[in-house]
């Protein structure tokens, strides 16, 4: 493990373990707090906000969008069921923490950003963290990744209006989507299931709040 990255995990140890027990009692489970564990969460935030790294609240990270409350990224992986070698896409990298752990849990991970500055940093997290099985997608991923399609599980970790056609498309049969949607105030976390081309199976799980999916088939930015 890199030396930047070993002595982050040296900052708050007690911090980090406490809020892993916190988050058990939630219900996250055990094979993702292991990854989430291995994680220092201070990489991805300005030291302004290091006291609150291991609070369960979400922090700011650059260009006025934010790292997720912890639990919700456990809450995710776990509804993802991420089994190694599954090939999954996440729409909306931010810091490239969700990225980390979904690629820490076996799978083979296309991520999009539509930020530039976003986009950069995170592929310099994921050289320091020694990921080179990430493939970071520059661009609107409202509309997916049609090129690097089929996927096994899709993330969206914006908030979406609808569930969009083309993520259900570029789903595979059998395969799972997990997407806020709602208003950009509010959101219903979906579990969809694809069982086949034109019957989903739809799990909704209660409120969140994320920033919005800005794109063709989310929000318009001066919405
Ligand atoms: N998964 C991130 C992490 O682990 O830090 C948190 C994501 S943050 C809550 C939402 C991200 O979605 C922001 O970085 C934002 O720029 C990005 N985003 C919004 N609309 C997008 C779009 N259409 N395509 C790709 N990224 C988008």
């Amino acid at each position: 493990m890199p030396e930047k990255i070993k002595n982050l995990l040296e900052l708050a140890p007690d911090e980090r373990a406490n809020l892993m027990i916190t988050l058990l009692s939630k219900g996250i489970s055990g094979k993702v707090l292991d990854v989430m564990k291995s994680i220092p969460r201070e990489y991805f935030i300005s030291s302004e906000h290091f006291a609150e790294a291991y609070h369960d609240k979400p922090l700011p990270i650059d260009n006025g969008q934010t790292i997720s409350q912890p639990y919700t990224v456990g809450f995710m992986t776990d509804l993802l069921e991420v089994k190694p070698s599954d090939k999954i896409l996440e729409i909306g990298t931010g810091s490239g923490y969700q990225a980390l752990i979904l690629f820490k849990l076996g799978a083979k991970v296309y991520s999009v950003e539509r930020i530039q500055e976003l986009f950069d940093r995170s592929v310099r997290t994921f050289f320091d963290f020694g990921c080179n099985g990430i493939h970071s997608i520059l661009g609107d991923g409202s509309l997916g990744a049609p090129e690097y399609a089929p996927f096994d599980k899709i993330i969206v970790t914006a908030a979406s209006p609808k569930v969009p056609q083309e993520l259900k498309n570029q789903l595979s049969t059998g395969g799972i989507m997990v997407i806020p949607v709602g208003s950009r105030e509010s959101q219903t976390m979906l579990k969809i299931k694809k069982i086949n081309d034109s019957y989903f199976e739809k799990t909704e799980y209660s409120n969140f709040r994320f920033v919005p999916l800005i794109g063709s088939s989310g929000w318009n930015t001066n919405e």
